[in-house]
């Protein structure tokens, strides 16, 4: 598969445009300057190769280069060299020479800062040398006036062609700030809005493990949380050392009601019992809807003895209520088994069967009362 172009930083296109110019203007500065003089085939060749050749030539090196910003600001610091190089091979004619170590020294700060004066510093000077060294050293620093003329308007012209670029850098900056800006000040939007997502989510978490527990007609907490919680009570009394009680309720009778007056009717009983069971319910204590018309009040903490108060008032006040329905004052009765931790079981099973029983002796009894578990006493078979 073909290698994906990458794409080239902006910044080595633009040195590319100013480097070919900026070269080609010092190649007709050296060649005004040739008036009068006759330079040789050598010294032409040097100057084609490095005023028209060597621009395009640094470009594809930048191209292909890894780290193309990088091989850039190397690239600077060789035209520094190659213009001292140059300078050298012209005799170092004033005019020509000044707009070259201006035009380069400008050029390395603007892109490297002071380092790159500095650099510049040695860069130029080390070209120049290497130039003597090849071409000897000759000193002429006359420049003629096409070529002083020339190198002036030039060097006005690179200068102003660089103040521009400054000023295309400022602005694109500017432009980027604020782009990064408004993209902040976006992102902030979406991270509030996210955020106020993540509070809706929760509290509708928060609704829905709260109703996964409820009963939907009375309200009360349903068999599953019971279940979970009757465990954790338990626990919580054997480490304590403290007792706990349990009430089943059972509506006496409540399929003829029904099927005298309606469902809807039932389920008015069901509503009020599940207020009454509310009402009585201590913090801490867990009322729960256990199956169609039975509930159970788990009573932390509370002895048998005071369990047995509370199932009293229970059925006194749920057989003293009248339940309103249309033109009918529906009335019932309950019929409640107790049981309690520790004297009737250590187990959740244990104490709910036994309630449980309790419940069914008050009905066999003749329902609308409350009865204890008794444990069964095994009477041995008569001889
Ligand atoms: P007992 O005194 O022996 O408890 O008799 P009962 O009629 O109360 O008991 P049974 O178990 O025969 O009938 C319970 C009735 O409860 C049957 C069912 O239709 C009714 N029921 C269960 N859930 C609901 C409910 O949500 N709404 C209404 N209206 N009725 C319900
Ligand atoms: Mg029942
Ligand atoms: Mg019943």
């Amino acid at each position: 598969m073909a290698d994906t172009p990458t794409k080239k930083p902006w910044l080595v296109g633009m040195h590319y445009r100013m480097r070919t110019v900026a070269f080609a203007m010092m190649f007709v500065a050296s060649a005004l300057h040739s008036t009068g003089k006759s330079y040789s085939p050598g010294l032409w060749l040097l100057l084609v190769l490095l005023f028209l050749i060597y621009p395009h030539f640094q470009y594809y090196r930048a191209c292909r280069a890894g780290d193309a910003l990088n091989a850039e600001m190397h690239n600077l610091l060789v035209d520094s060299a190659l213009l001292g190089l140059a300078v050298a091979a012209l005799g170092f004619p004033l005019w020509i020479t000044f707009s070259a170590f201006l035009g380069t020294v400008s050029n390395n700060t603007a892109n490297m800062n002071w380092r790159g004066a500095g650099k510049t510093l040695l860069a130029f000077p080390a070209g120049a040398l290497a130039g003597c060294l090849v071409f000897g050293f000759n000193l002429s620093p006359d420049t003629g006036w096409p070529a002083t003329f020339f190198c002036i308007a030039g060097l006005t012209g690179y200068l102003v062609a660089m103040g521009n670029v400054s000023f295309t850098r400022i602005s694109r900056l500017r432009l980027t700030r604020e782009a990064l800006r408004h993209r902040e000040a976006e992102l902030m939007d979406v991270n509030q809005t996210l955020h106020r997502n993540f509070q809706e989510i929760d509290v509708l978490h928060d609704q829905l493990r709260e109703q996964a527990n409820r009963d939907a007609l009375t309200g009360l907490f349903n068999r599953r949380y019971l279940d979970s919680t009757l465990d954790r009570e338990l626990s919580r009394s054997k480490r304590d050392g403290l007792p706990l009680a349990l009430i089943m309720i059972d509506i006496d009778h409540f399929k003829q009601i029904n099927d005298t007056y309606g469902h809807q009717a039932g389920d008015q009983i069901l509503l009020r019992l599940g207020e009454l069971l509310a009402s009585m319910a201590r913090a801490g204590d867990v009322a729960c809807r256990y199956g169609g018309e039975e509930f159970l009040l788990l009573m932390p903490t509370m002895p048998l003895d005071a369990a047995v108060v509370r199932a009293r008032e229970l059925r006194t006040n749920f057989g003293d209520m009248v339940v309103p329905f249309g033109e009918f004052r529906l009335k019932a009765t309950l019929s409640i088994g107790v049981s309690a931790y520790p004297g009737h079981g250590v187990s959740a099973e244990e104490l709910i069967r036994h309630a449980d029983e309790a419940l069914y002796r008050a009905k066999r009894s003749g329902r609308n009362r409350v009865e204890i578990w008794i444990p069964k006493v095994d009477v041995p078979d008569a001889q």
